[in-house]
C-alpha cells in the first residue's frame, strides 16, 4: 500500500471517531447540565448529612473522654456528686436500672469509639487482660482475678489471613486486706486508641478513596465481605485521619513534581458543594501528583501548582499556561491531530488547509513511532523532522493570511507556540503527547460523574492525597494496600514515614 492511501485511511478513521467523539460529548453536555441541578440539592443535603455525623461522632469521643477522665479521678456517682449517667461504662451496676424505650445501653447506630456496641466474647479471637498490681488505699499486693465487670476494649484489625478482634479488658480486684476495690490502669501504649486498626482504616480509605465507593457503599461492604460493622460517621474519621498521616509523604511527592526535570500537566473541572473549581494533575516519570484549586488561572497554577517554574512542561495550548517560556513547553500533537482533523471536515480551502496539516501530522508520528522502536537514531529524527518544521510553519502561517473564519485565529495561537512543538526531536525523554497526564486525569473525571466532586476543602485533600498515592503506586508497580497500612501503623520515633518515592 503506497503512504498516500494510508494516509488516507488513517484519516477516514480519525474523522469517524472524532464525529463519535462529538456526538458522545454533545450528550454529555446535556446530560451535565442536568446533573448540575441535582448535584447542587443533592450536596448541600450531603452537608447537613456530614455534619451532623461528624457532630455525632465528636460528642461520643467526648464522652469516651470524659468517661476516662473521671476515671483517672476515681470519681463516679458511687463517691462523687456526679448524676449516675456521667458514669462510665461498666460502673452502672448500682444505679437505678431506668426503662429504655427498645434502645440499648451504649452505642446506638452512627457512633463508635468508647460507645460502639460490644460484641460477644465469642466473636473474639484473642483477649488481653489487665489487672491492678496493689491496692490503691493500703499497697497490699493483689491476685489476678478476673472480674466480670471489666472495662471491655475491642480492636478490629484486617491482614490477608482476614478480620481478627482483640478484646482488652481493664479488671478491677477487691483488696484481700481492706476490702477496697482498685482498677487496672488504662495504658495508651497496650490499649489501642482506635478501634480499627492498620490494616482495616487502609482498607476503608482503599474503598472509599481510590475504588470511589460511596461512605455508605464502603459500610456495607465491609458488613457483607467481613461481617465488620462501622459507621458512616467512622468512615469519615477513618479518611481524615489518613489525609492527616499520608500529607507529608504526599507533599515529598509533590515537591519531587516540581522539580522534575520533564512534566506533564493536564486540567478539568471538579465541583465542592456543587461550585466549580479546578482540578491538575503533574505527571513525572517517577510521581502522578494530583491538586484541587480555587481556579485554573495563570496565577493560581503558578502560585499553587508548579511554584517554581522548571523543567519542561508537556501541555495542550491552555492560556493559562502561557507564563511557562515557550522553549520549555512541549505542546501536545494528539490535541493539535484533534483540531486538524476537525479543519479538514470543512469545506473549500479551511478543508483543503486541515488536509495538508493533517499529512504532515502523520510524518510527525511517523518518525517519531520509528525513533521510539529504534529504527531511526536521534540525529536522524532531527535531520528528517527539520523539513517537516518549516512546511508545517509555512502551512500556518499561510493559513493565518487567508483570513479565515475559526481557523486562522486558531493557526495564528498555534504559531504563538511555535517554539514549543518541537522540543521532543531534540530534548531527550520528552514525548510529542500529553497522553500520559491526560490517561491520569481520566480516572479522576470518572470519579467525578459519580460523586459529583466533594463536599468540602477536607473532601478535596482526601481525594487528591489518596489519587497520589494511587496512580504513583500503581506505576510504579507497587500495592496501594500495603503502603496505606505502613502510613498508618505507629513508627518508632525517629522513623521516616513511607516515601512515595522509594522505588525510583
Ligand atoms: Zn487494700
Amino acid at each position: 500500500m503506497d503512504a498516500g492511501a494510508e494516509i488516507d485511511e488513517l484519516r477516514a478513521q480519525l474523522a469517524a471517531r472524532d464525529s463519535d467523539l462529538a456526538a458522545r460529548d454533545s450528550d454529555l453536555a446535556a446530560r451535565d447540565s442536568d446533573l448540575a441541578l441535582r448535584d447542587a440539592h443533592i450536596a448541600r443535603l450531603e452537608k447537613q448529612l456530614d455534619r451532623a455525623l461528624e457532630q455525632l461522632g465528636r460528642v461520643a469521643e467526648l464522652e469516651a473522654e470524659l468517661a476516662n477522665l473521671r476515671e483517672l479521678l476515681g470519681r463516679d456517682s458511687s463517691n462523687s456528686n456526679k448524676p449516675p449517667s456521667s458514669d462510665p461504662p461498666g460502673t452502672g451496676a448500682k444505679a437505678p436500672k431506668k426503662k429504655k424505650k427498645g434502645r440499648r445501653r451504649g452505642g446506638q447506630r452512627g457512633h463508635d469509639g468508647s460507645h460502639r456496641e460490644l460484641l460477644p466474647p465469642e466473636r473474639m479471637d484473642a483477649f488481653e487482660d489487665y489487672f491492678p498490681c496493689e491496692c490503691a488505699r493500703c499497697h497490699a499486693s493483689l491476685p489476678q482475678i478476673p472480674h466480670p465487670g471489666a472495662k471491655r476494649y475491642q480492636h478490629t484489625d484486617l491482614d490477608r489471613d482476614g478480620v481478627f478482634r482483640t478484646e482488652h479488658r481493664r479488671h478491677r480486684v477487691a483488696c484481700p486486706s481492706c476490702g477496697h476495690e482498685t482498677w487496672a490502669k488504662y495504658d495508651p501504649n497496650k490499649i489501642p486508641r482506635y478501634p480499627f486498626g492498620p490494616g482495616l482504616m487502609a482498607a476503608v480509605v482503599l474503598l472509599t478513596g481510590v475504588y470511589h465507593l460511596s461512605r455508605r457503599r464502603a459500610v456495607r461492604l465491609l458488613w457483607e465481605l467481613l461481617g465488620v460493622r462501622m459507621s458512616v460517621g467512622a468512615v469519615s474519621r477513618i479518611e481524615k485521619r489518613m489525609s492527616d498521616l499520608v500529607a507529608p509523604t504526599v507533599d515529598e511527592a509533590v515537591e519531587h513534581a516540581r522539580a522534575a526535570e520533564i512534566k506533564h500537566a493536564d486540567g478539568t473541572s471538579w465541583y465542592r458543594a456543587g461550585v466549580m473549581v479546578s482540578l491538575w494533575v503533574l505527571a513525572t516519570a517517577a510521581v502522578t501528583v494530583f491538586k484541587v484549586l480555587p481556579d485554573g488561572q495563570g496565577e493560581t497554577l503558578r502560585e499553587k501548582l508548579f511554584i517554581k517554574v522548571c523543567g519542561v512542561l508537556v501541555s495542550d495550548r491552555a492560556t493559562a499556561l502561557k507564563f511557562w517560556a515557550m522553549k520549555r513547553r512541549q505542546i501536545c500533537w494528539a490535541h493539535l491531530l484533534r483540531k486538524f482533523v476537525s479543519f479538514s471536515q470543512r469545506d473549500g480551502p479551511a478543508g483543503r488547509i486541515g488536509e495538508e496539516l493533517l499529512g504532515y501530522t502523520s510524518i510527525v508520528f511517523d518518525y517519531w513511532s520509528s525513533f521510539r522502536e529504534g529504527r531511526l537514531s536521534r540525529a536522524e529524527l532531527i535531520a528528517r523532522m527539520a523539513p517537516v518544521r518549516l512546511h508545517v510553519e509555512a502551512l500556518l502561517e499561510r493559513a493565518v493570511a487567508k483570513d479565515i473564519k475559526g481557523l486562522s485565529g486558531s493557526c495564528e495561537d498555534i504559531l504563538e507556540h511555535r517554539e514549543a512543538l518541537w522540543t521532543f526531536v531534540e530534548r531527550a525523554g520528552v514525548e510529542p503527547t500529553n497522553n500520559h497526564a491526560e490517561r491520569e486525569l481520566r480516572a479522576f473525571v470518572l470519579w467525578r460523574r459519580r460523586s459529583f466532586g466533594s463536599q468540602s476543602e477536607r473532601g478535596d485533600r482526601f481525594a487528591e492525597r489518596m489519587m497520589t498515592i494511587a496512580h504513583t503506586l500503581r506505576k510504579q508497580g507497587r500495592s496501594v494496600l500495603d503502603f496505606l497500612v505502613a502510613c498508618c501503623t505507629p513508627r518508632p520515633e525517629g522513623e521516616p514515614a513511607p516515601s512515595l518515592l522509594a522505588a525510583s
